[in-house]
């Protein structure tokens, strides 16, 4: 595509038109080679962002993305992987890719890392000594043949496209794009291989969409191009309002989630969460028998914590370093100084306070929330733990919570479930 060539397409983009499937295909090989300039690259992105998307042309740039790079093949038909919008606290990720994988469906994760003040599950698995997720294909799969699981990093091969659009699009203020967001997400879930994909697509304030409505919409677009590419696909939609479980920061949420596998302490919100995600990864896969009876017994008999373990120590772990994970001190409590309805918890704040603490002090700096958006608290009641950090960073978690005189409705944790039949994929994909 010639720079001539670009031009035309970026004004009709800009004048309302769609492009067909050759022209996305030509813009992203030409960006990828150097032919077109980023200016011409955020200048199509724009006109994308303001005009819309159709669903063809979502489905065009996602072929091209995945083009792009190379793309892994999980010889199980029933491998699952699964995928967030992105949010804080949210560990569901470490429980349930063990909890599912004990359920004896096999599950492949490719995951990020941190995106802004959310947390990439990348980065809360490397807190633990002598974890890698750098595999090559051959020994992920190799992992999730041996242990049920593994959870590895995106190279640099799969779909570079999104890698360097996706800096483009931070750089220019167009992340926010139902279908290049779309585009995005599925094209890196298809090249990872897996053949059912569980989206958990987060809202509220905390996520990058912000109401169910527009949740429910992104949703239906995952779960369309998904099918779209012969998989199989469901997706949640889940409050992002404030964070999901109790510890926000990399190793504190490693040792919720080790914690929660081995029953010593189980959030409720979490355990809503990662009962919904199982379930719908169970189901995706197609699973035999009742999902919500298989992850309960999986969980009381000890084979979900095994299974993390065994996978920890196929990745590297240190023989015992999860067991020795501990928060970095007795940390500090911040209390309530006053008696009152909790009406929010600024998810963003607390994200960011703690993805700054654990750059501080390290992977065992962070906060762990003792109150929740809705609770009743009397003054000197505490609100959260914080560990590492100074009068600064409690200011600032004392800040992220606001106050009602009068009690607040709880929010929905989980919106609904969108499938390839509600979504209206024109071929819902069966096993
Ligand atoms: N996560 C992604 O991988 N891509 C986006 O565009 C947004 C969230
Ligand atoms: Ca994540």
């Amino acid at each position: 595509m010639t720079e001539a060539d670009m031009r035309r397409a970026i004004a009709r983009k800009r004048d309302g038109e769609r492009l067909d499937a050759e022209t996305y295909g030509a813009f992203v090989r030409a960006s990828l080679a150097g032919e077109i300039d980023d200016a011409q690259s955020a200048a199509l992105l724009m006109a994308c962002v303001l005009r819309g998307m159709t669903f063809d042309e979502a489905a065009a740039l996602t072929e091209a993305f995945v083009a792009s790079g190379e793309t892994l093949e999980a010889s199980d038909p029933h491998t699952v992987d699964k995928h967030s919008s992105g949010g804080v606290g949210d560990t569901a990720s470490l429980i349930v890719v063990p909890l599912v994988a004990a359920c004896g469906i096999p599950v492949a994760k490719l995951s990020g890392r941190a995106l802004g003040h959310t947390g990439g599950t990348l980065d809360k698995l490397e807190a633990i000594p002598g974890v890698r997720t750098d595999l090559d294909p051959a020994r992920f799969f190799a992992i999730v043949h041996a242990t049920g699981c593994a959870i590895a990093a995106q190279s640099d091969r799969l779909v570079p496209a999104d890698k360097k659009f996706y800096a483009l699009r931070d750089r220019t203020a167009t992340v926010p794009s139902r279908g290049l967001i779309a585009a995005s997400i599925v094209s890196k879930k298809i090249a990872g291989g897996a053949r059912a994909i569980v989206y958990d697509v987060k809202v509220g304030r905390g996520a990058f969409t912000s109401t169910p409505a527009e949740g429910r919409e992104l949703a239906t677009t995952l779960v369309r191009l998904t099918e779209a590419f012969g998989r199989r696909a469901l997706a949640l939609v889940t409050d992002m309002d404030e964070p999901l479980g109790p510890a926000i920061g990399t190793g504190l949420e490693t040792i919720e989630a080790r914690d929660f596998l081995n029953g010593t302490r189980r959030d409720a919100r979490l355990a809503a969460v990662c009962e919904a995600l199982g379930s719908a990864m169970l189901r995706v896969a197609g699973f035999i028998g009742d999902p919500g009876a298989a992850l309960a017994v999986a969980l009381a008999n000890g084979r979900a914590a095994a299974t993390f373990d065994a996978m920890l120590a196929a990745q590297g772990a240190l023989p015992g370093a999860l067991a020795s994970l501990r928060p970095l001190g007795d940390g500090v409590l911040v209390r309530a100084e006053r008696d009152g309805y909790l009406a929010a918890l600024d998810a963003v704040a607390l994200g960011e306070c703690a993805r700054d603490l654990v750059a501080a002090y390290g992977s065992g700096a962070g906060i762990v929330l003792a109150a929740r958006a809705g609770d009743f608290v009397r003054a000197g009641a505490p609100l959260a733990r914080v560990h590492g950090g100074d009068a600064l960073a409690e200011a600032a978690v004392r800040r992220a919570f606001s106050w009602s005189a009068a009690p607040v409705a709880p929010r929905p944790l989980v919106y609904g479930e969108i499938d390839a039949v509600s979504a209206g994929s024109a071929a819902a994909v069966s096993i």
